[in-house]
């Protein structure tokens, strides 16, 4: 189903699906016990973007610590599970406001039973997660090793078993490290499904891997109107997931707001640090609350045309930097001064 056309699932204080705005996700990295440490980490996340957050719960004392985090942060709480239904029933008893399950590792059909009717009594939406690691061996077995195809059953036969315990209230994911399998179960998924599906890349790899892959593939499937949420799986700080996730749905045109920073590759005519400051530019703009592009240009004979795309722009020469607005230049500026004009222009900016 296209994106517009999924069932919508209410997770806490958001909705996703039914055309809803894609929404971000992450998940901590601090030990869940730690309820201090898990809720500074889920604080900067928010204020990152962060728009549900998925912690990790391995014991009873992670499912427990829920209840505390719940009270101290503002988006929606996810409890992830693997193997003991107990801490998913747990997780649920304390506030979980979803919870990611595999039931292929939840063991037997009562234990499956007894999350869907905890989760059904209240309404609590269960995501059921697929991962092309842990996919049965029958489906290995009928495909002919791990494909598209077996992922895609293999999220259906979950799904259909909770509806036959008489629950409707869920989200899919199927996961894979394989970009193009990913990309390749999730089309044939959507013809096949209106629940939200959660859209990743898992085990992308370190920053510079994971960032091409999750941007590659993310750009695949979310391009044919699929997914209603996602992550952006990296080897690094959640942080900079979230960053990630945002660039890659504002280059889609799926991200409402947060400034666009372009900039040119370089050449031989580029007399000042170009590469320092644009990556100054990039932090710079990031608490600054304009949908806009901004163009970092390296010389003042080309820059001011080739950022004609941009709201505003500056170019550098040495000594001396222009500010361009549109292609046009505004005024020069010392080329010591042309990040702080930058930020001076923007934060009293008009149209
Ligand atoms: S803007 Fe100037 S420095 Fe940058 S690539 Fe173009 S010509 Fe080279």
């Amino acid at each position: 189903m296209h994106r517009t056309q999924t069932k919508v699932i209410q997770i806490g204080n958001q909705v996703i699906g039914g055309g809803n705005p894609i929404l971000i996700q992450s998940m901590t990295n601090t030990k869940t016990e730690d309820v201090r440490q898990t809720v500074k980490q889920i604080l900067e996340l928010e204020a990152a973007g962060c728009q549900i957050i998925r912690c990790a719960v391995p014991t009873m004392e992670a499912a427990e610590a829920l209840k505390e985090i719940k009270k101290q942060i503002h988006i929606p709480l996810v409890a992830d599970i693997h193997f003991d239904y107990r801490l998913a029933i747990a997780a649920m008893e304390n506030g979980a406001d979803k919870i990611r399950i595999n039931p292929g590792n939840i063991g037997s059909r009562d234990r499956i039973q007894a999350v869907v009717d905890c989760a059904r009594e209240r309404n609590i939406p269960i995501r059921v997660g697929v991962n092309s690691g842990s996919l049965e061996k029958e489906l290995v077995e009928k495909y002919h090793g791990v494909t598209a195809e077996g992922l895609v059953e293999s999220a259906l036969d979950k799904t259909r078993l909770i509806e036959d315990m008489g629950y409707d209230n869920l989200v899919i994911s199927i996961k894979s490290s394989d970009v193009m399998m990913c990309a390749k179960a999730h089309t044939l998924i959507a013809e096949k499904t209106n629940y939200p599906l959660h859209v990743g890349i898992t085990e992308a790899g370190t920053l510079y891997s994971g960032n091409i892959k999750s941007a590659v593939g993310l750009g695949i499937i979310l391009s044919q109107g699929i997914g209603d949420t996602i992550r952006v799986s990296l080897t690094g700080a959640p942080l900079e997931e979230i960053r990630s996730a945002k660039r890659i749905l504002k280059t889609l045109g799926l991200y409402q707001g947060g400034i666009e920073v372009v900039s040119c590759p370089t050449c031989g005519r580029t007399r000042i640090d170009l590469i320092g400051l644009a990556n100054q530019v990039e932090k710079m703009v990031e608490d600054i609350p304009l949908d806009l592009k901004v163009a970092v240009m390296g010389c003042v004979v080309n820059g001011p045309g080739e950022a004609k795309e941009a709201d505003i722009g500056i170019a550098g020469g040495v000594g001396t930097g222009l500010l361009i607005k549109k292609g046009e230049v505004i005024k020069k500026v010392p080329e010591e001064e042309l990040l702080t004009c930058l930020r001076e222009e923007l934060l009293h900016w008009e149209e």
